[in-house]
């Protein structure tokens, strides 16, 4: 497994690949790796004939007092999880390899972005499309991994992707779960012991909206009541949002039916958590 600081030696290598005629398979990610992240290069290792994957923290995508700084970094074990999965390379740029002096272009949305972490997170998704776009013109592969886990990015990209003409197709992969249910994330690791146990507040909570829905209820307000109260239940949960909205456009939506994304985000003390689950109807 080789480690690539620069564009130009994943372009080099990549391009040798392809003169080969073998196929690529990419995931990008900020690191801190876990099973989540696994079972993305997983995917991608059973589909190609080589695996990518990036590691940057994307300063772009950070707001003012978002967690940039303290966003957690372990190269060494993040490469030691990479090369047993069977990854061929790992990107691993520094910012000013990224983003040159006087970079002034971004790809930016008119819609999906509004919506759910758009709310808060007005600037996000401006970052994410233009480093994934980015990161594609660099790695040129013919999927990309994405985890179900950040829906929303998952819809955004599918979006760019279809609107840009994008070469590369999107994989879309289920969220991996702690085994009691908190869906796995680096962020974790910011959540004191019994933060961590509070934080099961947010998978109970969609396990009983989903229940809701199976049993027959379609009404979205109704969804999102019984999530919501069960969340003010615990008193270190404080709601970001809860909401009910089309999978493919993240549009919210008065009447549950065809893929419909249900999504939260919620403040553990000072960690902010994200969950969701997809219905088809
Ligand atoms: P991140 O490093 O948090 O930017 O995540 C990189 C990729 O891993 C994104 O496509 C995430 O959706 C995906 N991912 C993160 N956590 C999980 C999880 N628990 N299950 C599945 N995919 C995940």
């Amino acid at each position: 497994m080789k480690i690539c600081y620069t564009v130009q030696e994943v372009r080099d290598t990549v391009k040798e690949w392809k003169r080969q005629g073998l196929t690529v398979g990419f995931v990008p990610t900020m690191g801190y790796l876990h099973e989540g992240h696994r079972s993305l290069m997983e995917a991608a290792r059973r589909d190609n004939d080589k695996v990518v994957a990036s590691i940057f923290v994307n300063p772009m995508q950070f707001g003012p007092g978002e967690d940039l700084e303290s966003y957690p970094r372990d190269l060494e074990k993040d490469a030691a999880l990479c090369e047993g999965v069977g990854v061929d390379l790992i990107f691993h740029p520094e910012p000013e390899e990224m983003y040159k002096e006087g970079f002034c272009t971004y790809v930016d949305m008119n819609g999906l972005t509004t919506e759910l972490c758009g709310k808060t997170r007005p600037i996000h998704f401006r970052g994410v499309q233009t480093v994934v776009l980015k990161l594609f013109n660099i790695v040129t592969p013919d999927r990309a991994y994405f985890g179900q886990k950040d829906a929303q990015q998952l819809a955004v990209i599918k979006r760019m992707v279809t609107d840009l003409n994008v070469g590369t197709e999107i994989i879309g992969c289920p969220i991996i779960r702690e085994e009691d249910g908190l869906a796995k994330s680096s962020r974790n690791t910011y959540l004191s012991k019994e933060e961590r146990q509070a934080a099961l507040i947010l998978s109970k909570s969609l396990k009983l909206g989903k229940e809701a829905i199976e049993a027959g209820e379609r009404d979205s307000k109704k969804i999102i009541e019984i999530i919501s109260k069960n969340i003010e239940t615990e008193p270190l949960a404080k709601i970001d949002y809860v909401d009910v909205v089309d999978f493919a456009t993240i549009t919210p939506v008065d009447i549950i039916k065809g893929e419909t994304l249900v999504a939260m985000a919620v403040y553990i003390g000072k960690t902010r958590l994200i969950d969701n689950f997809i219905v088809q109807i």
